[in-house]
């Protein structure tokens, strides 16, 4: 339930689908995969052919899922939404597979965690639009193909590293999304603004983008929580100061971290002279489990230049002492 978090909450859901963008002119940011992209969907057009597997990676709230529809949309092509969770047995994968229409787009979000089994049957499917089917039991059981009609997988991860081998080579393009810089998330704002019909001052948009952790999720999240202090104490209208101090309410920091980065990072400086010290005990330390530290408080962290990744563990640079306004330790 953390406000700066980039995934997405189940409330949150008919919110977010309101502020999708629809095409790749309205997707603001990304610049290289739009323009790989457009160019990769245009010649597939041309061609009367769908478009080639595309493998989309970044962090959570980035923006993969709108793109997925965005690439539907451009190729003017319905889209089936599934996750990889979700895909229990190969028949379920089987059953969706065999409802395709030609051209269609099958979207599986968080690709990473098929399991292996099920992975098997996306292999033909990818590589040659048919199903290999195992007809009876024992000795008498024969394997038969079945055609599909061809498609196009869009799949997303925010761990490409945890995706098998075989999986990643049969995707024809693979894109990397960025953290959006301050400008374009301003821009984001903006664009929310508009659809939500909130007047907001261009400073007060550029002070929610920069708490946002580079991530749009985020930034809409924001305005919205912000939008609430506006109506509730000034007149409806979003300015530079109402921006602030609502954050700062909000406990979310001028850079966007919260109590819990705090806890990390201060843990890191009080407990181990700010390091190195090993992903284990910082867990330990703080009482998180190890892995939700390195996917979901570490990425951000290092992004800044907030924390580093060494050998002998996780050290705290000088900014973090700056942004504390804590002296640095004595050698
Ligand atoms: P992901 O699938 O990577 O977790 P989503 O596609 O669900 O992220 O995006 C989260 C929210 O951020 C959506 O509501 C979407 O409207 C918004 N968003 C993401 N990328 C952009 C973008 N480039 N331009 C405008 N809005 C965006």
């Amino acid at each position: 339930d953390r406000l700066v978090s980039g995934e997405t909450d189940f409330e949150e859901s008919s919110f977010e689908q309101s502020l999708r963008p629809q095409t790749l002119d309205q997707y603001i940011g990304q610049t290289k995969v739009k323009e790989n992209l457009a160019i990769f969907i245009k010649a597939a057009k041309m061609r009367e052919e769908t478009l080639d597997h595309v493998l989309l990676y970044g962090p959570p709230g980035l923006g993969k899922t709108t793109l997925a529809t965005i690439i539907a949309n451009e190729m003017g092509v319905n889209i089936r939404t599934t996750s990889g969770p979700a895909i229990e047995r190969p028949g379920d994968l089987a059953a969706i597979l065999t409802a395709l229409e030609p051209g269609d787009v099958l979207f599986i979000d968080e690709i990473h965690r098929l399991h292996r089994t099920i992975e098997e049957v996306l292999y033909p499917a990818m590589e040659d639009f048919c199903l290999d089917i195992v007809i009876g039991k024992g000795p008498g059981a024969r394997s038969v193909r079945l055609d599909l009609p061809p498609f196009t997988l869009v799949g997303a991860t925010t761990r490409a590293g945890s995706l098998s081998a075989p999986l990643r080579d049969r995707f024809g393009v693979l894109s990397r999304l960025e953290y959006y810089n301050e400008h374009q998330l301003s821009d984001i704002v903006e664009r929310t603004g508009v659809i939500l019909d909130v007047e907001i001052d261009e400073n007060a948009a550029s002070e929610i983008a920069r708490r946002s952790r580079g991530t749009p999720r985020i930034a809409n999240r924001l305005l919205r929580r912000v939008r609430d202090y506006a109506q509730v104490s000034g007149e409806g209208i979003i300015t530079e100061e109402i921006a602030q101090s609502s954050l700062e309410l909000l406990q979310v920091d001028r850079l966007g971290l919260d109590h819990i980065d705090h806890k990390l990072l201060k843990g890191i400086i009080e407990k181990f002279r700010g390091g190195p010290v090993g992903l284990d005990t910082i867990a330990a330390t703080i009482g998180e489990e190890s892995h939700t530290i390195e996917d979901v408080y570490e990425p951000y962290l290092l992004q800044i230049g907030f924390l580093q990744r060494t050998p002998r563990g996780r050290i705290v640079t000088e900014e973090v002492y700056r942004h504390f306004q804590l002296d640095l330790p004595k050698e």
